[in-house]
This record gives C-alpha cells, sequence and structure tokens, in this order.
C-alpha cells in the first residue's frame, strides 16, 4: 500500500487551495479530484461568468478559473488522481483511503468534497437548455447579472435561503415571486415577516414549476396552481433554486460528526473534525458562506493546521 504525508479528497477552490499549500510545505500532496461525483474541478465547473472572485476585475468564467487553480496545485508537485473516493477507514491510523485504482494510507486528510445544489427535474432548466442561461442555483453569485436587472425573477423553495435569496434579488429584479407548493414557509417567522411586507416580493402559494422556455435566455415560466390544477404562462427573466444544498459525505459512512443537515462538523474558527488529523474545508463544512472565496480560504486555513498537526505529530514520536 503506497503511503502519503497528506491525501485531499475533493477538487473545487477548497481542494485545490489546501493543494498548493501542501505542495509548497513539501508535502507532496495526493488529491482525488472526482469523477463520477461531479465535474472535477467543482461547482464552477457549472456556472460561466464569476464576478466577485476578487483578482478577476473583468470576471473570468468558472472552468478558466478552476483549471488555473489545478494548474497552481500541480505546479508545485501535487498528484492528481481523476477518480472518487469509494470509501476510507478513519479508525486505523495511518488512515486508509480506497479507490478504484487502489489502497492508499494517509498520515492526515483534507475533506473539501463539497455540496451539490438541489435542482429539480423540470423541463427548460437543464445544462443545454436554460442552466446558467437564466436558470441558477446560487443567487448571491449570479443574482448581479445584467440578464436579471429588471425582469421577473422566480426563487424556488419555501425555507429560509429561498426568502433571503428573494430578499437578495430585489436589488435587481423589478419583482421576484417565491414559488411555494405549500401553503406556509419553512422559513423562520423573522423571515416570512420580511418577504411579506416587501413591496417587490409575491409569494404564489401553491404552485409548482411546471416548465422554463425562452430564446438565448429565459423569457417565461409555466406555473401549476396545486389547488386548482390551473397552469400558466408568465413572463420571466430568471429562475432561482434554493431548495438546499447536499453536502458529499456519504463516502464517510458515519466515520465524522456531522450537523444535523449532513455538513461536517468543525471546531468553531478551524477546520479540525471530530477525529484528529482529518480536516474539512470549502462547502462540505460550511452551510452559511457557500463561495468560491470562502472555499479556497478555508482550504489553506486547513493546510496550515494540518502541517502544524504533522510536525507536532513528527516531534512528538522522534
Ligand atoms: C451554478 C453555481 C454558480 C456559482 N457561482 C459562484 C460565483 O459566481 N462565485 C462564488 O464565489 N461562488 C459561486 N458558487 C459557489 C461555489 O461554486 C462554491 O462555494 C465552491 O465551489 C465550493 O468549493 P468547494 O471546494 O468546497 O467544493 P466544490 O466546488 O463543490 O467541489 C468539490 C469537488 O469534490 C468532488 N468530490 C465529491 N465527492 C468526491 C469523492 N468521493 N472523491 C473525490 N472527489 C469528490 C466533486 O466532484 C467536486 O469536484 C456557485 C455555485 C453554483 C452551483
Amino acid at each position: 500500500m503506497k503511503k502519503h504525508k497528506v491525501v485531499i479528497i475533493g477538487s473545487g477552490p477548497a481542494g485545490y487551495t489546501a493543494a498548493i499549500y501542501a505542495a509548497r510545505a513539501d508535502l507532496e500532496p495526493l488529491l482525488y479530484e472526482g469523477f463520477f461525483s461531479g465535474p472535477a474541478g467543482g461547482q464552477l465547473m457549472t456556472t460561466t461568468e464569476v464576478e466577485n472572485y476578487p483578482g478577476f476585475p473583468k470576471g473570468i468564467t468558472g472552468p478558466e478559473l478552476m483549471e488555473a487553480f489545478r494548474s497552481q496545485a500541480e505546479r508545485f508537485g501535487t498528484t492528481i488522481l481523476t477518480e472518487d473516493v469509494q470509501s476510507v477507514d478513519f479508525q486505523k491510523y495511518p488512515f486508509v483511503i480506497t479507490a478504484k485504482s487502489g489502497v492508499v494510507s494517509a498520515q492526515s486528510v483534507i475533506i473539501a468534497t463539497g455540496a451539490t445544489a438541489r435542482r429539480l427535474d423540470v423541463p427548460g432548466t437543464k445544462e443545454g437548455e436554460f442552466w446558467q442561461k437564466g436558470v441558477t442555483a446560487c443567487a448571491v453569485c449570479d443574482g448581479a447579472m445584467p440578464i436579471f436587472r429588471e425582469k421577473h425573477l422566480y426563487v424556488i423553495g419555501g425555507g429560509d435561503t429561498a426568502v433571503e435569496e428573494a430578499i437578495f434579488l430585489t436589488k435587481f429584479g423589478s419583482k421576484v415571486f417565491i414559488v411555494h407548493r405549500r401553503d406556509s414557509l419553512r422559513a423562520s417567522k423573522i423571515m416570512v415577516d420580511r418577504a411579506l411586507a416587501h413591496p417587490k416580493i409575491e409569494i404564489l402559494w401553491n404552485h409548482l414549476l411546471e416548465c422554463v422556455e425562452g430564446d438565448s435566455v429565459v423569457r417565461s415560466v409555466t406555473l401549476k396552481d396545486i389547488q386548482t390544477n390551473k397552469t400558466s404562462k408568465r413572463e420571466a427573466g430568471g429562475v432561482f433554486f434554493a431548495i438546499g444544498h447536499e453536502p458529499n459525505t456519504t463516502f464517510l459512512q458515519g466515520q465524522l460528526e456531522l450537523h444535523p443537515n449532513g455538513y461536517i462538523k468543525v471546531e468553531p474558527g478551524t477546520c479540525r473534525t471530530s477525529k484528529e488529523g482529518i480536516f474539512a474545508a470549502g462547502d462540505v463544512q460550511d452551510h452559511v458562506y457557500r463561495q468560491a472565496v470562502t472555499a479556497a480560504g478555508s482550504g489553506c486555513m486547513a493546510a496550515l493546521e494540518l502541517e502544524r498537526w504533522l510536525s507536532a505529530q513528527e516531534t512528538t514520536h522522534v
């Protein structure tokens, strides 16, 4: 079994940043960038323009940004495997990591497997249709784009995130509709009151999104009123899914403590998980900010914490 000092699992901004720091500290990291779990490079591979990542005043496409992260990680000696980690054994030390190509051992591990934004299987919303041409899953990331300005925007969901995103979008859209399949929101009372009081927000209770249509960008949505069974086609400039995220933790099989919503628990203000020597960075441990820059920042933190932890181990065991 090949031995490694550091194994990094996941390849978004968090994983690649952790790799840059670990590689520059001569730790020769091995990074699994994923394959079936999602596009190597992470969530930004599914987006077009990234306008809020510092350092790119004119914006940069998600894939270009992630390719730059990747080559920077490789430049300092990261070994990258384009495959998924299938399982881990954190009860043994060194830790054991299993992928299709074989089993390796690691003195320390950074988990940066991200999260997947949930989407509905609605005609018109997929890649090759209107995904990223007016349909998205991140209002904070995409809301300020010109295509959404002064348009009717539809937020799909009923929790705090949906209401937060709707309120945020009132800065850009002429009107924001929250489409919710029930007759009350799951959001906290304070958020509901804010939404109900907002002059630009209208809640469409008991409605489902049936399809999205347009030309080069979204132009309309068709909604169904589930009480009357009637459908209506409405003018629209944008559709924002706000139905939650799924942190990518299945391969952990309960070996680390998670929050009730499935995100990995870390000691507040650190990337330390419930198991010594295992660190978590990026969206897999962050259900609050979920941005590329915060993911990259926590990848850096995880690598620095790991390096200190490894040297403390070596000092203790000489
Ligand atoms: C449509 C969209 C647009 C966005 N736009 C912006 C934006 O403009 N600005 C911004 O700051 N943020 C944006 N975000 C949010 C941003 O993409 C995320 O916050 C960020 O990518 C999180 O980075 P991460 O490194 O934690 O994980 P991710 O980017 O989620 O990457 C995790 C990687 O780990 C891999 N992986 C998962 N499981 C395994 C496994 N078992 N083995 C190996 N690999 C695995 C996945 O395939 C994936 O490649 C957007 C998100 C979406 C969905």
